[in-house]
């Protein structure tokens, strides 16, 4: 029987609805079979664990991620799989987060949460769990993990966890992953992509539990005045920005905004380019608004999901002082997160 290990950071999945109130509030996770008596049906002996105040994904920074790290590379040798019961809102950059914390895996970790509460009729958390579990205790004919990544589980879809992203705060099919196919589909079987999983040559995996907060987003949009953003691009400040650009990786060509992105590099900062669009990917130089950046060092984050540009920024300047080495491991794949 595979062992596996549930850890609730927070979220709408763990909170019941007071009837009386009905306010949301967090429910004790180790109580979690009442709520789904369906789990001691599965054949998957289950642990749970719970931060000891749920924080609300709103709330989170790296420090959280780097809890959750910690506690898979606590427990790594004790389970099969992990499910982490994670708040939707940046569901996203947690997952990618970990997908770089914790590089060469050869087990499981799936991200899962819900629209609605798991005590109100409707919900969609029960579904969510209960396949994820699933997800994270299957084994292939060899007894080897299925899945050896980090992932995100959500209304009968299995994406890789860095190329997610939250598309809806409404409907239940709450996230998606345009530049990559699903990594398997739930129906009447769970239907995994065989060609498409991630697979490691390493037999242990890497923990590497460090990021900078150091880190800017700049979204571009029409007539932007440079001016607002000056303080932005002080080296002391700020190590790295994070740019989403127009179409394949276009900016309008305005001087002062040319001047500051180049000494901004010039002085050991680093600029990462991205689309804004949800799909597609950067090409620098393909348009003569996009040729600067490429004269200036700015770096191509070709079809990343800004979700994963900015937790690898962060994790990249957090673990590696050689700038040239940031920039290198930026501009390859290094957990799936580039096609
Ligand atoms: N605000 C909640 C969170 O992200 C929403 C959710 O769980 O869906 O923590």
């Amino acid at each position: 029987m595979s062992k596996v290990l549930v850890l609730y950071t927070g979220g709408t999945i763990g909170m019941i609805k007071d009837p009386e109130s009905g306010h949301l509030g967090s429910v004790d996770f180790n109580s979690v079979y009442e709520h789904i008596p369906e789990l001691n049906r599965l054949q998957i002996d289950i642990t749970t664990q719970s931060f000891k105040t749920p924080v609300d994904s709103s709330e989170m920074s790296s420090n959280d991620w780097t809890r959750i790290a910690k506690v898979i590379e606590r427990e790594y040798n004790h389970f099969d799989g992990f499910v982490i019961l994670h708040g939707t809102d940046t569901m996203s950059f947690a997952a990618s987060a970990l997908s770089f914390m914790i590089q060469d895996l050869r087990k499981p970790i799936i991200f899962t949460g819900s629209q609605l509460p798991i005590g109100v009729i409707r919900t969609d958390g029960k579904e969510n769990l209960i396949t994820a579990l699933e997800i994270a205790a299957a084994k292939d004919s060899n007894g080897e993990s299925i899945i050896q990544e980090v992932a995100v589980y959500f209304e009968y879809s299995l994406y890789r966890g860095n190329r997610s992203s939250k598309v809806s705060s409404n409907q239940f099919e709450a996230f998606q992953s345009p530049n990559y196919t699903e990594i398997a589909i739930a129906g009447v079987n769970i239907e995994y992509k065989w060609g498409s999983l991630l697979r490691t040559k390493s037999d242990k995996p890497t923990f590497l539990l460090k990021a900078s907060s150091n880190i800017a987003l700049i979204k571009l949009f029409p007539g932007f005045d440079i001016a607002i953003y000056k303080e932005l691009f002080t080296i002391n400040r700020t190590k790295g920005i994070v740019i989403e650009s127009f179409g394949s990786g276009n900016a309008p060509s305005n001087l002062d905004f040319q001047k500051h992105l180049s000494s901004f590099i010039k002085s050991g900062g680093i600029v990462l380019n991205i689309t804004q669009c949800s799909s597609g990917e950067v090409k620098q130089g393909a348009y003569k608004t996009s040729s600067f950046f490429n004269k200036a060092g700015v770096v191509s984050g070709r079809d990343m999901t800004t979700e994963a540009a900015i937790t690898k920024l962060m994790f990249l300047l957090g673990t590696y002082d050689d700038l040239d080495r940031v920039k290198e491991l930026l501009s390859i794949s290094i957990a799936g997160e580039i096609t």
